[in-house]
Formats: structure tokens, C-alpha cells, sequence
């Protein structure tokens, strides 16, 4: 039996609810994470439709890219498809969950998922997030240093890009003076103590902070724990908007686009005017990606593909770079596969489902 909160817990492992946007609305939408699952449906857009066709399938758990309720509902009359999406769901007992912007920003996710479709190389974040790395000092004596070390580790202190179990130590000298009811490891009440010890430095995402000292204090051996964090304005490398990355072989831009339009399933692409030159470095954004135009052009992507692009941005290439916007659903549509890989790769004993309906709301004739 597997409940609806280790299903989230799989989801959000690859993509947590804190590299959301502020604006956003990722998570459980609707239903109780403590349900069995019975079976998933998964889906780029929730809609009356889709719940149809979960409740047709037996499947009580929807897995959606975008959040249906996005703007605060403030009745529930069914008086138009959000709310149609939501009485529906809880009617017949559904769980909706939406990893949007935080699947935007992780390794493995939207972004990946389109460069993978183009066979792009050497890909790495377009826009890497800020403000969201920690630094921990602590003191630790030397014989429990490496059990402190392992600790933070596991618990995901020391990753930097590709490397994992990165920390720094140095040897020098702790001094303190136990008082009152204190009930010291090493020393006395009232007598001075010098104790060797090692300064460890590790390097952590913000979110798991509480995760990260929780680990410290329950190895550390004393009973007050010195430490200290620092915030820190590194980027972080694996985290953040958009990707760029470069095709193995360069071409011109007619070439481009005819690969273009094979490797993502499109009829048709808006672009900018064919300029002179050759396509090498892309630089990618699923959904609507127009805030990350000049991230592009300073990384010197030769295009930008992404959808939901306004006439006037057009005009922000300037000849110096290709703009393709290939639609919104179009650029999005393979995130199914991510849900769907995921969820099959950790859980056997239900069925998981991909939605047969097509949900874009634009079409083209
Ligand atoms: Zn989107």
C-alpha cells in the first residue's frame, strides 16, 4: 500500500516546494496525503475533463504540471472551470498536485527535459538562483569529527555542482569554562578547559537548514553545540531558471528550425528573421520565458527557444540572437515524461497513467 504523501515525497525530492517562484502555487492541491493510492493520472493542465478521465481510469491521484488554483478562490460555485476542477475533484475523493516553477529550476526537470529532446551538450543553468546557500561553522573534537562530518552529509550538507561530501577543517584550539548545572563531556564545573578541536566549513541550500543542525546536534557530542551560518551570495549552480547548452553540431538556421520543429512534435514555430551565422549555443526556457531574454544574450546564445513571447520582444535580438517561441503547451508537454518516469521507476503496485487529452487552449489552423 503507498500513500499519497510517499508519492509527493518522490516528487518533491527531485523538485522541493521551496525553489518555487513567490508567486506560485505548487503542492497538494486538493485531497488528504494520507489516502492509498489507487492509481495516477498524469497531466500538464487539471481540468474538468482530465478529472473525467480519473475518475473513468480509477486513478485518485492527479499529477499536474500547472497549479489549478493559482489565485486565491474565494467561493465555490462552479461558476467557472478552476472551481468546476476543484468541486469535481473532491466529490469523487481526487488528490491534484502540481510541480510547476519548482520543477522549472532543478536538474531533471522542465528545462532538462527540453534539452534533452534537442540533444543539447554541456547544458547548465541559464539563470542561477541566488541567496539560497548556507555556510556551517562548527567545532568539533577530533576523534568525533568524521562521524559529524558523515552526518551532515547525509542529511545534504556538502554538495557543490557535481561534487558531493565537499567540506573543509582546520585544527586548532577550543577554550570554555563550564557553569552552573552544566554536564560537560570533557572538563569540570568552574575549571578552565582547552580541548583540540576542528574547525569543519560545509555548504548547504537554505531549505534544509533545520534538517542540517537537527543532524549536528544529535552527533555532536556536547552538550551546547558551537556553531555558526552564514548567508551566503553565491549562486547556486544546480538551481534557477532556464538552461543553456549547445547542439554537437552547429547549423545554419533553416536546418535549425526544421530539427527544431521534428525534435519537439511542433507543426509550426514563431521566430525572428533569418540572420547570417550558425546555430551552436541554445538557450532554453519551458513555458513562458521572455523574463530570461537578456540572461540569454549575455550568455551568447545564438537562440532563444521558449514560449508566450510578445511582438515587441521580438525586437529585443537585435540581430545578435534568434528568438523562437514554439508555445507554451508545445515547449511543456514533455514534463509528462518526468512525472511519469519518476513515479514508475519508484512504485509498482498502482497504474500510472498519462492523460489522453489535449489540453492546450490554443490551436492553430
Ligand atoms: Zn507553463
Amino acid at each position: 500500500m503507498t500513500k499519497i504523501k510517499e508519492v509527493i515525497a518522490v516528487l518533491e525530492n527531485l523538485a522541493p516546494l521551496v525553489w518555487q517562484e513567490s508567486y506560485d502555487n505548487a503542492g497538494l492541491q486538493t485531497g488528504n496525503p494520507n489516502d492509498e493510492v489507487k492509481g495516477v493520472l498524469i497531466t500538464l493542465d487539471c481540468t474538468p475533463e482530465v478529472v473525467d478521465e480519473a475518475i473513468l481510469h480509477n486513478c485518485n491521484l492527479i499529477v499536474a504540471h500547472h497549479p489549478v488554483i493559482f489565485k486565491p478562490l474565494k467561493r465555490l460555485t462552479g461558476s467557472n472551470f478552476v472551481e468546476q476542477t476543484i468541486i469535481k475533484a473532491i466529490q469523487h475523493n481526487i488528490a491534484i498536485y502540481a510541480s510547476h516553477t519548482n520543477l522549472d529550476s532543478v536538474i531533471g526537470g522542465v528545462n532538462s527535459k527540453i534539452a534533452q529532446k534537442l540533444g543539447l551538450e554541456n547544458v547548465s543553468i541559464l539563470s542561477p538562483k541566488s541567496d539560497a546557500l548556507l555556510k556551517l561553522v562548527t567545532f568539533v573534537p577530533q576523534e568525533n569529527t568524521e562521524a559529524v562530518l558523515q552526518a551532515l552529509h547525509e542529511a545534504g550538507a556538502g554538495q557543490i555542482g557535481e561534487y558531493k561530501n565537499c567540506s573543509f577543517q582546520i585544527t586548532g584550539e577550543g577554550r570554555f569554562m563550564p557553569t552552573g548545572s552544566a554536564n560537560p563531556t570533557i572538563g569540570e564545573i568552574g575549571k578552565p578547559e582547552k580541548v583540540l578541536e576542528n574547525r569543519v566549513e560545509v555548504i548547504l541550500p537554505s531549505h534544509l537548514q533545520n534538517r542540517v543542525l537537527a543532524a549536528l546536534f544529535k552527533v555532536h557530542p556536547y552538550e551546547e553545540v558551537a556553531y555558526d551560518i552564514y548567508a551566503l551570495k553565491n549562486a547556486n549552480q544546480v538551481v534557477g531558471a532556464g538552461m543553456i547548452g549547445e547542439i554537437p553540431i552547429a547549423l545554419g538556421y533553416p536546418d535549425f528550425l526544421e530539427e527544431l520543429k521534428q525534435n519537439m512534435g511542433l507543426s509550426t514555430v514563431k521566430h525572428t528573421v533569418h540572420g547570417p551565422g550558425m546555430i551552436k549555443r541554445v538557450a532554453i526556457c519551458g513555458g513562458a520565458g521572455s523574463f530570461l531574454l537578456n540572461d540569454a544574450r549575455r550568455q551568447l546564445a545564438d537562440v532563444f527557444i521558449t514560449g508566450d513571447m510578445k511582438y515587441h520582444e521580438y525586437f529585443q535580438a537585435e540581430g545578435h540572437m534568434h528568438i523562437c517561441d514554439i508555445g507554451h503547451y508545445e515547449s511543456e508537454v514533455f514534463t509528462k515524461e518526468i512525472f511519469y518516469d519518476l513515479i514508475s521507476e519508484n512504485f509498482s503496485n498502482f497504474a500510472v497513467l498519462l492523460s489522453e487529452i489535449n489540453t492546450n487552449p490554443v490551436r492553430y489552423s
